[in-house]
C-alpha cells in the first residue's frame, strides 16, 4: 500500500508506526486471549493503558499538580456546553473572544446557558486575525474568559494569550494541542477533541485547574460535571477505551520524536514551507490571514479563481495529496498539517504548488 499525504482537518493522518502497532495487537492484546476492546475497562490490562495515557499526557505537556486531566466523550462540541455549565457564576458574565467559526459555536451554547459577553470579535475583518493581548480588556468580574486558540476553519492562531489575572482562562485547543508547550500558569482550562493532534475521534481531553472542579452547582447532571470525573481518573463510566489506547500510542510516538519541542519545530518547518510558497508567488496564491495570526496547523489559501482552486484540488488529489478543499463555509483551499504530517508531506505540497503556478500562472 502506498500511503498518501492526508491534509484533512480532522480526523486526520496518524503515524504509520502507531497504526501498525495497533494492528499487530488488535486481535489479541498482550496474550489475554481477547482484544483490548473486548475486555473490562476495570481489569488490570486496560487500567495500565489508561494510567499510562494519563501519565504520558501529563509528562509531555508538563501539566503541573495544580491541574487534573479528564478523558471525556462528546467531542470538543460538548465542552461548548460543559464549560458554562461548570464555570459560570450567577450575576457574572462569561467573556468570549470571537475569532471565527468555532468560537461562534462555543458562544452560541454559552448564550443558551447564561450571561455571555463577546469581548473581541474578528467579524469586521472577516475573521482574518486574532487579537493582540493588549486589545483585550479583562474585567476582574468575568466568570471566565474563553479563547479558541486555533481556528481550524479560518486558519487563525492566537499566539499571544491574554493575561486574565484571577479570572480563569479557558482555551479550546482542539486543533493545535501538543504542537507547542502550554504555559499552565496562565491557562486554567484547556480542552481538545483528540482527533486532530492526539489520536482518533471519540475522546476529548480536558485539563482543568483543580480548584475549579467544585464551581458547578448541584443541578449539573453527573456526567456533565467535571467534579464527577476527576476523582475517578475518568473511569466514572465506561471510557472510550479504544480511543484512549490509540492516544497512548500516539503519545509514545511523540516521546520518541523528541516530545513537544520536536513537534513545535516540525510545525514551524511545515508552516514555513507552505507560507513561503504563498508569499513567494507574487500574489498568485493568497492567504487572507494576517501574517502574525497565521495558523501553523491549518493553512488557508486562495488561488486566482474558483476554477483554478477546483483544478488545483483535483490535480493534487491525483498526485496523492488529499483533502485540500477549504471548509464549505469559506471555500478556497486548506492544508491541515497536524503532528503526524511528516515534513516530506509539506515539501511535496510546496513543490506541487510551485509547479502548479508555473503551469497555470
Ligand atoms: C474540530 C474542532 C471542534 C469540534 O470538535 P468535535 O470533536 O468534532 O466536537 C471544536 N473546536 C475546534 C477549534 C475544532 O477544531
Amino acid at each position: 500500500m502506498a500511503r498518501i499525504y492526508n491534509f484533512s482537518a480532522g480526523p486526520c493522518t496518524l503515524p504509520l508506526s502507531v497504526l501498525e502497532s495497533a494492528q499487530a495487537e488488535f486481535v489479541e492484546f498482550e496474550g489475554a486471549g481477547m482484544s483490548l476492546i473486548e475486555m473490562s475497562h476495570r481489569g488490570p490490562q486496560y487500567d495500565r493503558v489508561h494510567m499510562e495515557a494519563l501519565a504520558r499526557l501529563r509528562h509531555l505537556l508538563s501539566i503541573p499538580d495544580t491541574h487534573d486531566i479528564l478523558f471525556l466523550q462528546g467531542g470538543a462540541t460538548l465542552q461548548f456546553a460543559m464549560i458554562p455549565m461548570n464555570l459560570s457564576v450567577p450575576g457574572k458574565a462569561a467573556a468570549y473572544v470571537q475569532t471565527g467559526a468555532w468560537a461562534k459555536k462555543a458562544i452560541a451554547d454559552a448564550k443558551r446557558l447564561g450571561e455571555t459577553k463577546i469581548i473581541w470579535s474578528g467579524a469586521d475583518c472577516d475573521f482574518t486575525r486574532a487579537p493582540a493581548a493588549d486589545e483585550l480588556t479583562i474585567d476582574p468580574d468575568y466568570a471566565y474568559v474563553h479563547i479558541t486558540s486555533n481556528e481550524t476553519i479560518g486558519g487563525v492562531e492566537l499566539f499571544e494569550w491574554p493575561d486574565t489575572g484571577d479570572v480563569p482562562l479557558v482555551a479550546d485547543m482542539s486543533s493545535h494541542i501538543m504542537s507547542a508547550p502550554i504555559d499552565f500558569t496562565k491557562v486554567d482550562v484547556v480542552y481538545a477533541g483528540a482527533q486532530k493532534n492526539l489520536g482518533p475521534a471519540g475522546l476529548t481531553v480536558v485539563i482543568i485547574r483543580k480548584d475549579l472542579l467544585e464551581r458547578a452547582n448541584e443541578e449539573v447532571p453527573a456526567y456533565l460535571a467535571y467534579r464527577t470525573h476527576a476523582p475517578k481518573d475518568s473511569m466514572y463510566n465506561t471510557p472510550p477505551v479504544f480511543a484512549i489506547y490509540m492516544m497512548n500510542k500516539v503519545l509514545e510516538w511523540v516521546e520518541a520524536q523528541g516530545g513537544v519541542s520536536a513537534m513545535d519545530a516540525l510545525a514551524q518547518a511545515r508552516a514555513d514551507l507552505i507560507y513561503g510558497v504563498i508569499d513567494g508567488s507574487d500574489g498568485w496564491y493568497r492567504c487572507p490571514v494576517e501574517p502574525r495570526s497565521r495558523s501553523r496547523m491549518n493553512v488557508f489559501f486562495r488561488l486566482p479563481s474558483a476554477d483554478l482552486e477546483k483544478q488545483f484540488i483535483a490535480e493534487a488529489t491525483a498526485a496523492g495529496m488529499v483533502y485540500l478543499k477549504g471548509h464549505r463555509a469559506v471555500g478556497g483551499c486548506r492544508a491541515s498539517m497536524y503532528n503526524a504530517m511528516p515534513i516530506e508531506g509539506a515539501q511535496a505540497l510546496a513543490d506541487f504548488m510551485v509547479a502548479f503556478q508555473k503551469k497555470n500562472g
